[in-house]
């Protein structure tokens, strides 16, 4: 009994099923309406009577104009979206009771009608009334209720009507609509299951779908995102690069890229660990994320290289001057300190630039060019900013070719050590050499060390280079008691985790004592990276080793400063000796140093000395020692022995050799 009530109850449990029955009434009620107009109409040409103008005229244009309103309303419903669920349950409400009312109405007229009807009207009535009961059904069946309502309203009232009339003549048409009525609504109770059941598949298909986007949205943004940071990752820059290349033409330096490479990153990783790496990813990130305008993308493109993607407002700067001005601005930000598992580093970025100023340039291109720029940047000197241009391209061939080749050529034994003289600038005596890299038998020609030792510092072969001089030109000088040796070694080499054990176990390996090895660094690896600097010179210190600081007066650093890191000895660089003569500004400035050096109880050797004025004034200034042309230039070991021999067997006589001049 209750599942028979069931037939005929609103359900408006699922509003998404609701709102399918609403989207499907909006074509089926017009044309049920449709339908019950021309039934009308037809009736009322069939029964029309002049002396019934209520009942064949009024009633039924009454009728007409009441479906008329109703599929107008409907048709002009547009979408079912417009409506929220209450409103749509509120119309289906509405739709399970007009089409009763209407239907009652529609047979009290017809019933009215056929009183006083023909034969003939009457067969057409009943035949009308049939259509209009069927047809009703079949165009509410998406909504069981209203369907099975109308169906046994209709059928009950036409079947009690018919098998009274005329004695009960009509009594076989009332049956067979009564099992029409039957069949009908087992046709509406499958139909309409089957309609929510697609209606449920068909929700279930579209979440799934929705699922999946958001999977695959999902595996979207891990593909192209880089996880530490939350910044685009390469592929995703180098799909913006390709979209430019598709949809673009692009105006000449209308697009701009910025290369950012920290410099140091790998030390704080060796030294702090990769937590702490990873800390100071996200401060820099955050960083330069500040600094981007809001329609720049940046990316993290390797571990420790970003990219900042800018396009050039329309009727501003072009591209390459605003992202100039954007770099200072990173670089100035990367100058603060950053605090990293309570450590405070000092970090700086190499920063190359690139953009689209010949337009013939594939935006991935300019990628390309950028990370040469950088790389540029970097061999200048950490904390530099270097714009690309073609030059950059043939220089860094070239660095690649000197990369393989000094590879091959340690392994050959190409390289050999050059020693200078060192002299004492009072006794004129040799009192220790500086070892010089030099490169005699490279298959394609001798190279500078300039040019080689910046190829080997940007690539970390200098590591490898810088051993083998130290061990070379100890094992070398070794041999020749009482003198000095001098060895530079670059900032990359301090920067390496290991670098003092490796000193100290070359000193040990060979037997040289450490109070005859001078290390000579330049300024810029104090600047970097001063807290590291300290501790790697101190326990070079410690070990009795004497630290100079080469090409002294080409930086900025005050010879205060020098003191605090355990230099005992700064070079005053040879630049600083042209036009030395007495009483000149170059005298008064070398004269500066060697008194404040000397207060600090350091001593300062003057390198680069070409003529006897020269060594004349630094010898009135008291400068302590001397290196120069003047007294040697740097010559292989057999040359640098034959120039001491005719002071004697040096083994002997050391350290009291003595250069007569
Ligand atoms: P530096 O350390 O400033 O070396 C001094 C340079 O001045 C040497 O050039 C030397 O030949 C040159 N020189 C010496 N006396 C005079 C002079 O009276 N007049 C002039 N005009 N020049 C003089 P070199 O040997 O070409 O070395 C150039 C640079 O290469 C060195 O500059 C140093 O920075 C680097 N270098 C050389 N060997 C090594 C090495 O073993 N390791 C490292 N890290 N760097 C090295
Ligand atoms: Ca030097
Ligand atoms: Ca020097």
């Amino acid at each position: 009994m209750r599942a028979i009530f069931q037939l005929f109850d609103l359900d408006n449990s699922d509003p998404e099923l609701s709102r399918e029955q609403f989207r499907s009434f909006q074509g089926h009620i017009p044309l049920l309406y449709g339908i019950l107009l021309c039934n009308t109409v037809a009736i009322t040409v069939t029964a029309f009577d002049r002396q019934h103008f209520a009942r064949t005229l009024f009633s039924p244009l009454a009728i007409c104009v009441f479906v008329i309103v109703r599929a107008i309303w409907w048709l002009r419903q547009g979408s079912a979206k417009q409506f929220d669920d209450a409103q749509i349950a509120r119309h289906l409400g509405r739709t399970c009771a007009v089409p009763v009312v209407m239907t009652l109405i529609f047979n009290l007229w017809v019933v009215w009608v056929f009183q006083d009807a023909g034969a003939y009207a009457r067969s057409n009535l009943t035949f009308f009334l049939a259509l209009s009961q069927v047809s009703t059904v079949f165009c509410l069946m998406t909504l069981r209720a209203a369907a099975m309502r109308v169906a046994v309203v209709s059928t009950v009232s036409f079947a009690l009507y018919f098998s009274w009339v005329e004695g009960g003549q009509l009594l076989p048409q009332s049956l067979v609509l009564c099992c029409v009525c039957g069949g009908m609504a087992v046709v509406t109770h499958s139909f309409n299951r089957s309609f929510s059941e697609v209606v449920q598949s068909r929700r279930t298909l579209h979440n799934r779908q929705l699922e999946t986007e958001k999977l695959s949205e999902k595996n979207r943004r891990i593909a192209f995102s880089d996880p530490l940071s939350g910044l685009a990752n390469r592929r995703e820059l180098l799909a913006r690069l390709d979209r430019f290349d598709e949809h673009q033409h692009l105006r000449a330096d209308s697009l701009a890229i910025i290369f950012f490479d920290l410099d140091g990153f790998k030390q704080v990783n060796d030294e702090h660990g990769h937590q702490a790496g990873d800390e100071l990813i996200r401060t820099v990130c955050h960083r330069l994320l500040e600094q981007c305008p809001g329609h720049a993308i940046l990316a993290r493109v390797g571990g420790d290289e970003f990219t900042v993607l800018l396009e050039a407002d329309d009727g501003t700067d072009g591209a390459e001057a605003v992202a100039l001005m954007l770099a200072t601005r990173l670089l100035e930000q990367m100058a603060l300190p950053v605090l990293v598992d309570r450590h405070v580093l000092q970090i700086s970025g190499s920063i190359g630039i690139a953009s689209n100023t010949d337009e013939k340039a594939h935006p991935r291109e300019l990628l390309r060019r950028a990370d040469m720029a950088m790389y540029h940047a970097k061999t200048q000197g950490k904390a530099q900013i270097a714009i690309y241009n073609e030059e950059l391209d043939q220089g860094r061939l070239r660095s690649i070719e000197i990369e393989g080749q000094i590879g091959s050529g340690l392994g050959r034994g190409e390289f050999d050590i050059a020693y200078q003289p060192i002299i004492d600038a009072a006794s004129g005596a040799i009192v220790a050499t500086e070892a010089l890299l030099r490169w005699p038998r490279r298959a394609q020609g001798s190279l500078p060390p300039d040019e080689f030792i910046e190829v080997a510092e940007a690539t970390g072969q200098i590591h490898s280079l810088g051993l083998y001089v130290l061990e070379r030109a100890c094992r070398d000088i070794g041999k020749l008691p009482g003198l000095g040796l001098s060895v530079n070694v670059s900032p990359a080499q301090f920067r390496h985790p290991g670098f003092e054990g490796q000193v100290l176990n070359i000193l040990r390996r060979t037997g040289f004592p450490p109070e005859r090895l001078q290390l000579e660094m330049t300024e810029s690896y104090l600047l970097t990276n001063p807290g590291l600097a300290i501790r790697a010179t101190q326990a070079l210190r410690a070990a009795g080793i004497s630290l100079a600081l080469d090409d002294f007066g080409t930086g900025f650093t005050s010879i205060h400063y020098l003191k605090s890191y355990g230099f005992t000895h700064i070079k005053i660089d040879k630049s600083l000796l042209n036009g030395l003569e007495p009483g000149s500004k170059a005298a008064m400035l070398v004269s500066g140093a060697i008194l404040l050096a000397s207060a600090l109880d350091m001593n300062v050797i003057a390198e680069g000395v070409e003529n006897e004025t020269q060594a004349h004034v630094l010898r009135a200034l008291d400068c302590h020692e001397m290196q120069g042309y003047l007294f040697g230039k740097p010559v292989p070991l057999s040359e640098f022995r034959r120039f001491l021999a005719p002071f004697g067997d040096l083994e002997e006589h050391a350290p009291g050799l003595r250069l007569v001049r």
